[in-house]
């Protein structure tokens, strides 16, 4: 302050806190900052809907400059894409709550389409006028691709571009429910290919890989387009046929199936034929969910299978039933083993010429407590199916030594024949193993003859002749059984190290009924002695059968006329005094 005079009397200070101040224009920096380098695009309309502001990210999302944008209606941004239903909803909420937010389609300044998330917020100020818009988005370009192509693995076969098992279930689930609604039939074919194996197998993965290509399109040229033509896993193909009139419509695509793949297939400049089986189920008649019509389907087509290929079959109840009584044999079957419900019989093998017994046959039994006892013929293959065979097969082998064993300790010299299945080898059943068990149960190799099949030697060939050559190197005799009925290949029979042949029974039945197969005995007998094997007829039944093998210089034999297979406390007697055969 001044005096009159204008010199200086007194000063006055006013000081003022602008803390806050400072901290607002710091925090609108702050917001500034977030506002010029946030990767989303934001956009500020007026309560006219007019745009106020963007930010950098809206230019280089959509882009617009600033100045082409600011003053025009949003509008200018929309991909035309959207139904006005749509926009009335967005609005809608907008107005009513407050807020929008969901996926919009935009377009860019250069026209191009993308999709984006949006948030929508509407601000209004104390007295609940509108003031502004803000609206905050994200181009989702790259997520929508990302997201098609897991949907796109997660249904399709990348092989084939076929839908694949999860994607069938859903379009089954799916058919299933407006066939109930509608009253429509549906059918589900399983269609297995026939020799596709073979063609991998010989020709290589890649031709296997194209002829897959090749039938999925093939398949597809079979159905109407709102078909679905599925890869179900390996050769295997279901088709779902929605919205069928009569049974005989899903006949008809099935001999249409049938016709496609019954002719060849050009591949690597060869033509290779696959054929397929298949099986059909219909809803409403056989099934009314999804996973029993898979399972129909699966079942019909191992019944085509079985009929012999290339053809296909209807489900039917009692195949079901054949099912049903499987599983709750095999169920069954499992539990055989620990609670000692299988037992061995023996059934001697006899001298032609002085019918004195010089061996025994193992053949399994099992006495089930509700069936009784059942035969090897019902529970065998089961067995092989599951795998059980593995400790079932060690089982027999084990019993079968140990009682050939006491057998030997009380005087009597009798070989013992253990049948043998390809699924034990291929299992991996070692000869050490079974030298093993020979050790513990106290018998010599020479005491044990290990019987397999014909079709058994040719499956795996090479690793079956090493398997045949270490057994032979250990001492255990090996016997070819159920000869006749397979290849009967003379040149396997020259390489496998065999001592004995089994000629199958149904020769020797046969030879009564068809005298001129007496030819192909005296044939495979006359083999079997060049290459020095012992011949054993099996399943001789009557005298004349008897007299037949004998005349033709047969050594050996096995049947029912001399003795069935017994309980082995009834194997002493007849060994001591002969069978008796009535002639
Ligand atoms: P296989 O090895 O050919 O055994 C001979 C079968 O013929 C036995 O049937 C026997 O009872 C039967 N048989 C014997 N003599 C006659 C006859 O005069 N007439 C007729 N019609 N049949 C006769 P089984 O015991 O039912 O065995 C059937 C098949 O089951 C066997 O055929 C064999 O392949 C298999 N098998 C039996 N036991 C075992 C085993 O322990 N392990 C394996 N892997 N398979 C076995
Ligand atoms: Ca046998
Ligand atoms: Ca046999």
């Amino acid at each position: 302050m001044r005096d009159p005079q204008g010199g200086i009397t007194h000063f006055i200070a006013v000081k003022e806190d602008i803390t806050a101040r400072k901290r607002s224009e710091e925090q609108l920096r702050m917001y500034g900052t977030v506002f010029e380098t946030i990767t989303e695009g934001i956009m500020v309309t007026d309560a006219d809907n007019r745009i106020k502001i963007v930010n950098p990210a809206f230019t280089r999302i959509t882009g617009y400059q600033p100045e082409e944008v600011v003053g025009e209606n949003p509008r200018m941004l929309s991909s035309g894409r959207h139904s006005p239903a749509f926009y009335a909803e967005l609005w809608e909420s907008l107005l009513e709550r407050g807020s929008w937010s969901g996926e919009i389609w935009d377009r860019r300044r250069d026209g191009t389409l993308y999709p984006a998330w949006l948030s929508l917020v509407a601000i209004f100020d104390e007295r609940r006028r509108l003031l502004e818009y803000v609206a905050v988005f994200s181009d989702i370009t790259h997520r929508k691709e990302s997201e098609e192509q897991i949907r796109r693995q997660a249904n399709y076969d990348a092989l084939t571009g076929l839908p694949n098992r999860s994607l069938l279930r859903d379009r089954l689930s799916g058919a299933l429910k407006s066939a109930r609604r509608e009253r429509w039939k549906v059918a589900l074919l399983f269609v297995d290919l026939d020799r596709f194996k073979e063609v991998n197998d010989s020709l290589g993965h890649v031709a296997g890989d194209e002829l897959l290509q090749r039938i999925g399109e093939r398949l597809r040229g079979c159905v109407r387009e709102a078909d679905t033509v599925a890869r179900f896993g390996g050769d295997e193909f279901v088709l779902l046929l929605e919205d069928i009139k009569q049974v005989s419509d899903a006949a008809d695509v099935c001999k249409k199936i049938l016709r496609e793949l019954d002719g060849p297939v050009a591949l690597h400049g060869r033509d290779v034929f696959v054929g397929a089986s298949i099986g059909v189920t219909l809803y409403p008649d056989d099934a009314a969910d999804a996973n029993t019509m898979l399972r129909n389907a699966d079942m019909a087509m191992c019944r085509a299978k079985d009929a012999g290929r290339n053809n296909y079959q209807f489900f039917t109840l009692a195949m079901n039933e054949q099912v049903q009584h499987r599983i709750e044999l095999e169920r069954d079957l499992r539990q055989a083993l620990e609670q000692g419900q299988l037992l061995l019989h023996y059934q001697p093998i006899v001298r032609l010429d002085d019918l004195r017994v010089v061996g025994v046959e193992a053949l399994l039994r099992w006495r089930h407590p509700e069936r009784g006892l059942v035969l090897p013929d019902t529970f065998i293959t089961l067995a092989e199916e599951s795998g059980l065979i593995a400790p079932i097969g060690r089982w027999v082998l084990r019993m079968a030594c140990r009682q050939a064993g006491s057998w030997r300790a009380a005087g009597l010299a009798l070989k013992v024949s253990v049948n043998l299945s390809s699924h034990q080898l291929a299992m991996g059943l070692e000869v050490g193993e079974i030298q093993q068990i020979l050790g513990e149960e106290g018998l010599d190799p020479e005491g044990l003859n290990i019987e397999i099949t014909e079709s058994t030697m040719m499956e795996d060939s090479e690793a079956n002749l090493e398997w045949l050559e270490q057994a032979k190197a250990v001492g255990v005799r090996l016997a070819i059984d159920d000869f006749g009925t397979g290849y009967s290949s003379l040149s396997y029979l020259k390489r496998f190290p065999m001592d004995t042949l089994k000629i199958d029974r149904t020769f020797i039945r046969d030879v009564e009924e068809h005298p001129e197969d007496i030819s192909l005995i005296e044939a495979i007998i006359a083999m079997a002695g060049s290459l020095g094997l012992q011949v054993v007829a099996e399943g001789i039944e009557n005298p004349a059968q008897l007299e037949l093998m004998r005349r033709h210089g047969c050594d050996l034999g096995q049947g029912n006329l001399f003795s069935e297979a017994l309980e082995p406390g009834r194997i002493p007697d007849l060994v001591r005094v002969g069978v008796a055969a009535a002639e």
